[in-house]
């Protein structure tokens, strides 16, 4: 049963520090064209958790960092015996990254932090902020590696182990910059999760919403794809002599669009790889390597993608007179959040009477992975054309404020609740 909604209350964020302190941050590795490099476990990615840090501090809160650099800010609760509140995101960014994926959901809660300490709110249960270490795996090339190592997806050996392009393994880059904590990373009970992020999608634009009510992530399903034909000459070889792998992969690769679009919106399906050999002129391709990817909210959606797929690609392969080999790569299960916290994010919007609506995430998150141990909700905001890594990502004051302002009224309805 989800809690009883409690009364509307005059609570507000300072919108202005909020953004104050998102523009200060993204001061931290700001590249010229107003975007944001801040790589996991660099110098400039410790200067922006120092500087968090001293913020966090500053308010109070005590930090204690785990054993890959995941930092938690905790304000103590009236109930020392109950259990945390967390809510968070990432400060690492994409080599050309923008001010505002990872960072909003981070900077919003510190913002709560501030303040219920100037209304001067205890809440019953302790509240923790949390920076997960990098969520964007563009340096080792893994993402979701803090919160992944914590909830136990990934082992904490092979991660540390991961080398960046110069050779320099995830263990050592915790080291230099100081960030190794003593604290085992691995879950702690705790009573709920919550997330604010911008969208990177154009939906809740589109639709005129300022609040996006995440209701989980969706599941997945990832191929190889081989198609072997014949490599002949271009001007010597008739239709009827022809096995041309590219005309095999191309129909196929319709049929995956065809596939994705059978399903309405919800529908999700990609071809981003495509490998032509001998990729000449002049010659018919004989071999075409390629990746297939599918999404949908609904996991028997993936089971008809995954049963339909193999079969039609294997009818079209033998219609052009090629073959096909194709590889399951993995298999990633829809992650729903849980339905009390959920509705906790869809009850403070109303009762601020933003436009809000539900939305399945499209893309990973950490939340995803914290949602295996701690009961766990999202909260979307727009951002500009839907765009995200990238440096012209932007999002207006006023979102921030809205998307900071529910993560305030759910946090503290959640730490507040009876029973809790
Ligand atoms: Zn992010």
């Amino acid at each position: 049963m989800p809690d009883p909604a409690p009364p509307a209350s005059n609570f507000r964020i300072d919108g202005k520090r909020l953004w104050d302190t998102l523009m200060d941050i993204a001061q931290i590795g700001a590249t010229p064209k107003g975007g944001v490099r801040r790589l996991t476990l660099t110098e400039v990615d410790r200067r922006g958790r120092d500087r968090f840090r001293i913020w966090c501090e500053a308010a109070g809160l005590t930090v204690r960092i785990d054993s890959m650099g995941n930092m938690f800010a905790r304000r103590p609760g009236r109930d020392p015996a109950r259990l945390p509140v967390l809510m968070g995101s990432h400060l690492d960014s994409q080599p050309s990254g923008g001010k505002f994926d990872g960072a909003l959901g981070v900077i919003a809660g510190l913002e709560v932090m501030r303040s219920l300490n100037d209304l001067g709110i205890v809440t019953e249960a302790p509240i923790e902020l949390v920076n997960w270490t990098d969520e964007e795996g563009s340096r080792f090339g893994h993402s979701l590696m803090g919160s992944g190592v914590w909830a136990g997806v990934y082992p904490q050996p092979e991660m540390e182990a991961l080398k960046d392009p110069d050779g320099v393994t995830v263990g050592a880059a915790l080291d230099s910059i100081g960030y190794r904590g003593p604290e085992p990373a691995r879950p702690f009970p705790a009573d709920a999760y919550f997330e604010l992020h911008i969208e990177q999608g154009p939906i809740l634009e589109r639709e005129a919403k300022t609040i996006g009510i995440v209701t989980g992530a969706q599941a997945q399903v990832w191929y190889d794809a081989v198609v072997t034909g014949r490599d002949s000459h271009a001007g010597t070889t008739p239709p009827s002599a022809r096995k041309d792998a590219l005309v095999g992969a191309a129909r196929i690769i319709d049929l995956v669009d065809r596939m994705m679009r059978a399903r309405g919106e919800d529908g999700r399906g990609t071809v981003g790889q495509l490998f032509v050999s001998p990729n000449s002129r002049n010659v018919i391709p004989g071999e075409v390597r390629f990746s297939v990817e599918f999404r949908h909210p609904d996991e028997a959606e993936i089971d008809r993608l995954d049963a339909q797929f193999p079969r039609e690609a294997g009818f079209i392969a033998r219609d052009t007179g090629v073959s096909l080999e194709l590889t399951r790569l993995f298999r990633i299960p829809a992650q729903p959040f849980d339905p009390a916290c959920v509705d906790l994010v869809r009850q403070a919007a109303a009762r601020l009477g933003y436009p809000a609506r539900e939305i399945v995430s499209g893309a990973g998150h950490d939340a995803v992975y914290v949602a295996r141990h701690v009961p766990t909700a999202m909260i979307f905001t727009p951002c500009l054309d839907g765009l995200s890594h990238n440096e012209a990502e932007s999002i207006e004051p006023h979102e921030a404020e809205a998307g900071g302002q529910v993560l305030l009224e759910a946090v503290l309805a959640r730490a507040n609740r009876v029973g809790g």
